[in-house]
């Protein structure tokens, strides 16, 4: 077997996501995480065969975040060369209206993702900065970008323009781009396999709903629904009512949108499923409003989606809550099951969560449901492999 190694990184302005795999089958070697960086405290994890190590360590930019992971790598003898790592993708948020697939991150990709900083301040320096320090530690890498707003790219316009003075749509490339694309891609192409006979063209509403949250109509993708701590969709009046009554900046308007909104700011206790669903069942009368604000959103959006396909074959539930909580599809699938026929087994959905995946419908389902595991950093592999290969 070849010793040739890929990488998968998802850089993060104080984080480092990797996960190596083998070049030949995409066989998962390890992965990990480096965390805080910029802080004396910084984290590094590393997990291999089955086990994770953690060190605390000083970790002050993204170049000593890769320069760990590689000694790690070849000082552990899972990596005989750090050069083994042929070919590296790495996840880029926005791609703007320039790309429409994964390509090259050569300097034109590079030139293009800075300029695209201010549609996405918060991710396109932060991926820049993990670009670079892994160009500088394994030059010879083949090193792709991969964008979330890719797969989404076919959308037309009256799906992603925004009623807003067409000028401004044009001038500012102020559209709808919608989030998660290398999930969404990924999970209807399993679904396509392994529920709908491989057919194309079939219509599948795809439900990735974990800190962050979105849905799909594959072939149509929009998003916007509420998360961990963002509002989803919201009435434009409300930014400036609060902004009025609160004497709030825009951007502090924004902040509180982005970041105290959502389940933790309507449950008040968390931006955690985990503890909202126990609050609920505890009668947390907020935990309950929160949990039923949350499936309200997601079944007008899949019922949006149901009429935009004209239907719909399979419904997946997919990331930290579709995959995990029994209780959030059944909260979901309960608001839309009378008017899509749909017939849930419900001793399948309570066993579908940690990993399986499972088809959760009846035999007698006209509309397929399944929970499928995502594998977002799968598809990053495979596109810097093709790259690798000059089959991109
Ligand atoms: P990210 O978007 O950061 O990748 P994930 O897809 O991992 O997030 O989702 C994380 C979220 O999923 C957690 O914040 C929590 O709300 C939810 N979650 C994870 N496990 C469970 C569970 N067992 N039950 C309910 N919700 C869960």
């Amino acid at each position: 077997m070849s010793d040739k190694l890929v990488m998968a990184v998802n850089a993060g302005s104080s984080s480092l996501k990797y996960k190596l795999y083998r070049l030949e089958g995409l066989e998962v070697v390890c992965g990990g995480l480096v965390d805080r960086i910029g802080h004396e405290d910084g984290i590094f994890k590393l997990t291999y065969n089955g086990e994770t190590t953690k060190e605390v360590l000083p970790i002050m930019d993204h170049h000593k975040g890769v320069e760990l992971i590689l000694n790690a790598l070849t000082s552990k003898g899972i990596v005989k060369d750090k050069n083994d790592i042929v070919a590296i993708g790495h996840r880029v948020v926005q791609g703007g209206k320039y790309f429409s697939k994964s390509a090259l991150f050569d300097a034109d990709t590079e030139k293009k993702i800075a300029d695209l900083t201010p549609l996405d301040p918060l991710h396109a320096p932060a991926h820049l900065m993990g670009f670079h320090a892994f160009k500088e530690a394994v030059p010879e890498a083949v090193a792709v970008a991969v964008f979330d707003t890719a797969y989404h790219q076919t959308m037309e316009e009256e799906d992603y323009l925004f009623p807003i003075p067409y000028e401004l749509s044009e001038k500012y490339d102020c559209r709808r781009y919608g989030a998660h694309g290398t999930s969404h891609r990924y999970l209807a192409e399993k679904a396509i396999a392994a529920y709908l006979g491989g057919h194309k063209g079939t219509r599948i509403i795809t439900c990735h709903l974990g800190s962050g949250s979105s849905l799909a109509a594959i072939r149509t993708p929009l998003g916007g629904v509420m998360m961990g701590t963002r509002s989803g969709d919201l009435d434009p009046s409300v930014s400036y009512y609060l902004s009025e009554q609160m004497g709030l900046s825009s951007a502090e308007v924004y902040d509180l949108l982005n970041k105290k909104s959502g389940f933790l700011g309507v449950s008040g206790l968390s931006n955690d499923t985990r503890d909202v669903e126990e609050g609920y069942f505890k009668g947390d009368r907020r935990c309950i409003t929160a949990s039923n604000l949350f499936a309200r959103r997601v079944a007008d959006y899949i019922g949006q989606y149901f009429v935009r396909l004209g239907g719909v074959d399979l419904i997946v539930f997919s990331a930290g809550i579709g995959e995990n909580s029994p209780f959030y599809r059944k909260l979901v699938l309960d608001r839309v099951k009378e008017a899509l026929g749909i017939v849930i087994d419900e001793k399948k959905n309570e066993k579908a969560f940690g990993g399986k995946e499972e088809l959760i419908s009846a035999p007698d389902s006209p509309v397929k449901v399944a929970v499928i595991p995502t594998d977002e950093e799968k598809m990053i592999a495979s596109d810097a492999v093709k790259a690798y290969e000059g089959k991109l």
